[in-house]
């Protein structure tokens, strides 16, 4: 039996692909090997949100190569879409594969294992192209059991000065709701219990083809067996009344909002070419805040964008301790090559970057920490996902609706399972102990 083996670099929409990825693999009757064992075929997702994404992505390729220089090394998504010539030249890569012709990936391998011929399989398409189709992959199964990341939407018209993401995946197109729905059958039909939805940018979710996201959600939630709905990055724009008070009202969306901020100072926002203001933004945060007693907003931040003043970086500290977030994601600006923002005027030398990042490092945690205790002496639900050793002593973990990672101890085997429980306080970093009500 020929083997395979498979990375996966960068977001959850490349988790997702290269799941689905691995499934065709195992379908065509390849056996599937740890990445760094010998294998036939490597395939290896690519990113390239940053120049160290790119230098990953490139590391990964030679490493397959290295390991098995007969075997045939296929590289995917984003990294080949932004650096096409390189990755022609590069004697490692085998077979290209863009970001919608992943579907294609056992009858190219077949085709180049006949041929043996150097990359004369694949040209990269124009992903810019507009009316390009939504490129459909699906699972059968999810890589964890408990829950699943269903990637529903793909590329992304916004054009944020800092991002190469639009030039890597394209325009936005979407799934129907329907197949979504469909895919979601099959995952609970096989234990699923939740799902993430997630995309390039979920809140154009539709913008293609008509349908909306609450749509979705609204069809998804209504699939047998499936007992959360979770959501991935989302821009404020769709933050509204209709959305969140129709959220509100469907028990298994999770009251976890990632809203991506990027920025607290409506200067940088504007540098940034994101479309609102610090205003606005708050006011979704209220928004959400009206309808849910407790919701879990997370966000990301960069940090030292170029011109960014200590001033601004200021004002971005004093807004984000105002809107009190769950957790924050901080990334030092890393400028990406082909982006308006990495020829900007007043770049931020990477000392002040590494200094503004802790300070922000800092604050996530202390919020992160008010935000977790508020559940001591609390009656929560949560799904357990894995058993695991804590010091001395065996634990089930998992997750409460509002994303706070808890242990349970019990004698009964209990992944996947949901059960209620009062949460007793903090039992190590990041994780809190759950009274076993259930025995
Ligand atoms: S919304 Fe902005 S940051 Fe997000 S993928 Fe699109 S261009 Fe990039």
């Amino acid at each position: 039996m020929k083997k395979a083996a498979l990375h996966n670099l960068g977001c959850k929409v490349n988790a997702y692909e290269t799941e689905a990825m691995r499934q065709m693999l195992e379908k065509a009757g390849y056996q599937i090997v740890p990445f760094t064992d010998h294998a036939d075929v490597y395939v290896i997702n690519t990113c390239s949100v940053t120049n160290i994404a790119d230098r990953k992505s490139r590391q990964m390729l030679h490493r397959a190569k290295k390991e098995n220089p007969a075997s045939i090394v296929v590289a995917a998504g984003c990294y080949v879409q932004t650096s096409p010539e390189a990755a022609k030249a590069d004697e490692a890569i085998d077979i290209i594969i863009g970001n919608d012709r992943k579907h294609e990936l056992i009858q190219l391998i077949e085709e180049y294992d006949g041929l043996r011929e150097k990359r004369v399989l694949t040209e990269l398409c124009d992903i810019n192209e507009p009316g390009r189709t939504y490129e459909t992959l699906s699972l059968e199964r999810t890589a964890e059991h408990t829950r699943a990341f269903l990637k529903v939407q793909d590329g992304c018209n916004q054009f944020c000065s800092y991002c190469v993401i639009p030039y890597a995946r394209g325009r936005v197109r979407s799934r129907l709701s329907e197949e979504v729905a469909g895919e979601v059958k099959r995952l609970a039909a096989n234990g699923c219990r939740e799902v993430v939805l997630t995309g390039i940018h979920l809140s154009s979710y539709g913008t293609d083809h008509g349908e909306t996201l609450l749509d979705l959600i609204r069809r998804v939630h209504e699939v047998q067996g499936i007992r959360r709905i979770r959501l991935g990055s989302l821009e404020p724009g769709i933050i509204t009344e209709e959305f969140v008070g129709a959220l509100a009202g469907m028990e298994k969306v999770c009251p976890h909002f990632h809203l991506s901020l990027q920025s607290g100072c409506d200067e940088t926002l504007r540098r940034m070419n994101r479309r609102y203001d610090t205003a606005q933004y708050e006011k979704k945060c209220s928004l959400i805040r009206s309808y849910y007693e407790h919701p879990a907003i997370t966000t990301d931040v960069i940090v030292g964008f170029p011109g960014e003043t200590e001033e601004e970086f200021e004002r971005t500290k004093e807004f984000l301790q105002r809107i009190q977030f769950y957790e924050m994601h901080i990334f030092p600006y890393s400028p990406r090559k082909g982006t308006r923002a990495a020829v900007m005027e007043g770049q931020i030398p990477e000392s002040v970057k590494k200094t503004r990042s802790e300070s922000l490092l800092k604050l996530a945690k202390d919020m992160s920490q008010v935000f977790r205790s508020y559940y001591i002496g609390k009656e929560e639900e949560v799904l357990l996902e894995e058993k695991v050793q804590i010091g001395a002593e065996e634990y089930y973990t998992g997750y409460t609706r509002e994303y706070v990672r808890v242990a349970v101890q019990s004698e009964q085997t209990a992944e996947n399972q949901l059960r209620c429980g009062i949460i007793t306080g903090q039992l190590t970093e990041g994780v809190y102990r759950m009274q076993n009500d259930f025995a």
